[in-house]
């Protein structure tokens, strides 16, 4: 059902996405059934293998994960040619990064890098563009066979390695002055890619080595949406003349148990974004992302059904310089601070982003919405606050547990959701 967006990225509760593994695994529109909880086969001794005249050892490495059948799904989605060409067709996502490794020519030109994650290898082939000496391009992934093929009738095989294996269990010879990687799921944390970038970082980039992109912010946001509403639970109270209407508790569970993807305006959004996770790429640990908890205070800039919380992300891509500095100055955003405005101004002016926010250009990101089964009426200035805390799954680390608390007007609710 799309919902007459122009841009193709509209509507999100039935068309592939990029991290289409969720079909496989369920999906986020999975909602009304527990199809998802069946176990994972047995994975297969996984295997690296390099192609083109790569100068690395060939490596076969057990590792030993409860998670890795689920991993192998996950691979395995990326194996599809449909996941690439969204996430390639999605020009906000693939040109900001263009303009980010040209921006970062200085520091890639004459250098090695890492590419981790390199599906296609577009970006492996970017950096090659911009001059880099070397480039291994790590992809875990059967597309993998299909990037070298292309890294070969592109002529750059003498500078491009492609290597088939995930790339916690890559060895090459060299530590690398660049690492880049197109990581970011929905809601910026589901899926879990962002671990393998920071152990790639940790293993293999030279001290003061250039990561891109280099910091992330997470936001959410109350948002009214009275048309996705009315579509979704009053369509049912009147069909055909007919009243449905005993199908709407049904209908709010299918609809709204689960987080779903879909693009909202700045129009829906009922208060300023509040930033629930800064990350900074060169320093932050994986461990530091297993849980993330925020408390917020909001206020509704205008008067309007409040029907949930939507999240979006942004990626920054700075120079390791640019970072101490803005450490120095202190980042201006806080757990518990509502000053989203702030943010902007202080952002150095050269500094490229990729925002996936509901004013800006729609992405295949789009945006991750939590509604909840009732609307609450919200006046203008009322305050909304609460926590969120986003953890990983227990389950299947891919997975991401939502624990949402709101208050507003003296009423408490909590939310608990799963994005699967
Ligand atoms: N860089 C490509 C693809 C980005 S999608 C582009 O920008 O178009 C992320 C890719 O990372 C997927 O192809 C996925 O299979 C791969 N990937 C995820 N985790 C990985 C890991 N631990 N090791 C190697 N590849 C991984």
């Amino acid at each position: 059902m799309q919902t007459g967006y122009s841009n193709g990225y509209g509507g999100g509760h039935t068309h592939s996405r990029r991290r289409s593994h969720r079909a496989a695994a369920g999906g986020v529109y999975r909602v009304c059934s527990s199809s998802l909880s069946s176990p994972p086969t047995a994975p297969s001794t996984p295997t690296t293998t390099s192609y083109g005249n790569s100068n690395h050892v060939d490596t076969e490495t057990a590792v030993a994960s409860m998670w890795e059948g689920y991993d192998e799904a996950y691979f395995q989605s990326y194996a599809n040619v449909g996941i690439h060409q969204e996430m390639i067709k999605d020009r906000v996502r693939t040109d900001t990064y263009k303009a980010a490794i040209m921006h970062h020519q200085n520091l890639i030109s004459g250098k090695v890098v890492m590419d981790v994650g390199c599906g296609t290898g577009i970006l492996s082939i970017f950096c090659a563009q911009a001059g880099a000496s070397r480039v291994y391009a790590i992809e875990a992934s059967d597309i993998a066979i299909q990037a070298n093929e292309i890294v070969k009738e592109n002529e750059l095989s003498d500078r491009i390695t492609v290597i088939h294996s995930r790339v916690e269990e890559v060895e090459i010879e060299e530590k690398v002055d660049v690492i880049i990687s197109e990581w970011m799921g929905y809601a910026l944390l589901y899926e879990t890619m962002l671990p393998s970038v920071l152990y790639a970082r940790d293993k293999w980039l030279k001290p003061g080595g250039l990561i891109l992109p280099s910091h992330a912010m997470l936001y959410m946001a109350p948002v009214t949406n009275s048309e996705r509403y009315h579509e979704t639970i009053d369509f049912w109270r009147n069909v055909y003349g007919i009243d449905m209407s005993a199908l709407i508790p049904l209908a709010k569970q299918c609809a709204f148990e689960e987080p779903v993807t879909e693009t909202i305006s700045g129009e829906n959004v009922l208060t300023w974004p509040f930033m629930v996770k800064y990350i900074d790429c060169y320093t932050t640990t994986a461990r530091e992302l297993e849980s993330i908890t925020a408390r917020y205070k909001l206020s509704a800039i205008m008067s309007a059904p409040l029907h949930g919380f939507a999240f979006w992300f942004e990626v920054e891509f700075n120079g390791p310089i640019t970072i101490s500095s803005n450490n120095d100055m202190g980042f201006p955003f806080q757990h518990g601070t509502n000053n989203g405005s702030n943010h902007r101004k202080r952002r150095q002016k050269d500094t490229i982003v990729l925002s996936t926010a509901p004013e800006e250009t729609p992405t295949h990101w789009q945006q991750t919405i939590l509604y909840f089964y009732e609307p609450i009426e919200v006046r203008q200035d009322q305050i909304i606050e609460g926590s969120i805390t986003l953890s990983q799954s227990k389950e299947n680390h891919r997975f991401m547990n939502v624990h949402l608390e709101y208050s507003t007007a003296g009423r408490s609710f909590v939310k608990e959701s799963v994005m699967r």
